[in-house]
């Protein structure tokens, strides 16, 4: 890390840092890990390189396909170069099958099939523990238009179709997912991309055929060791080399 950047903005996990050209920003993925509201922490060594590299092939995929993201290019093992983008500030969950809040909330069983994916919007707020709001709020409130609620929709259902195939083809199942959408501004037009990062963090992932969770809810429920974790879903995606064992650790070859 260069030791005279200006910071800009420090996030539990993420660090952002003025770019190099107007308009730019470098994001730094930091090995911490927090669930419910901060109130479990730890540092899982290894976790920000692996996040740093997911983020990257997913974003970089969608660019490829045509969803905009913030994602410019990878500059080091921690660090990525990205477009800075007024946030907007709201969670976008879409979910395949019911885990987490949605089970919670309507009393359906963990693993239970949607009828469709769902689209659900959450107000980004730590004091509030992040609630789940309506469109009826989100416009009342003035945080996006009818036209934006439109494209955020758009957006989290193109991410959803992308990332559930290419999780399918490694033999997981992409049950849930949080996306962050934020605003460029060209001319007098703006845009919405997809900001923030695409990552185990933010994503639920199970193995198809274990069941065998691939995600942050290994570390939310401690059910083991949560950078192993995340280096297999790098693997399957050949993201790191088959052979590597720990991204942080140098490895013997004998
Ligand atoms: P749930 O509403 O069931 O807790 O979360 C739905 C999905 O969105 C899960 O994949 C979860 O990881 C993700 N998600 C929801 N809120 C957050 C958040 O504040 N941070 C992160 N990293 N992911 C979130």
């Amino acid at each position: 890390m260069a030791p005279r950047r200006t910071k800009v903005y420090e996030g539990k996990a993420k660090i952002l840092y003025e770019g190099p050209e107007p308009g730019t920003l470098i994001q730094y993925f930091k090995d911490d890990a927090t669930a419910f509201n901060a109130q479990k922490k730890d540092v899982i060594e290894g976790k920000g390189v692996l996040n740093n590299r997911l983020s990257e092939f997913f974003m970089s995929g969608l660019n490829a396909i045509g969803v905009p993201t913030h994602f410019i290019r990878r500059l080091n093992m921690r660090e990525q170069l990205i477009r800075s983008v007024e946030m907007i500030p709201l969670e976008v969950v879409v979910r395949n099958y019911a885990a987490g809040s949605i089970s919670k909330r309507l009393g359906i069983e963990e693993g239970t099939a949607l009828p469709r994916p769902i689209v659900e919007f959450y107000y980004k707020d730590d004091a509030l523990g992040d609630p789940m709001v309506s469109e009826e709020h989100i416009i009342a409130f003035g945080w996006a238009s009818q036209q934006d609620l439109d494209d955020m929709v758009a957006l989290g259902l193109r991410v959803n179709d992308f990332m559930s195939g290419v999780m399918m083809g490694v033999g997981i199942r992409l049950v849930d997912f949080k996306i962050e959408i934020g605003r460029i501004w060209e001319n007098d037009y703006q845009r919405l991309v997809v900001a923030d990062e695409i990552s185990p963090d933010s994503c639920r992932l199970w193995d198809i055929e274990t069941g065998r969770k691939l995600d942050k809810d290994v570390f939310r429920r401690d059910l083991g060791n949560l950078a192993d974790a995340y280096t297999e879903v790098a693997r399957r995606l050949g993201v790191l080399p088959r052979n590597a064992n720990n991204v942080t650790k140098p490895t013997l070859i004998n």
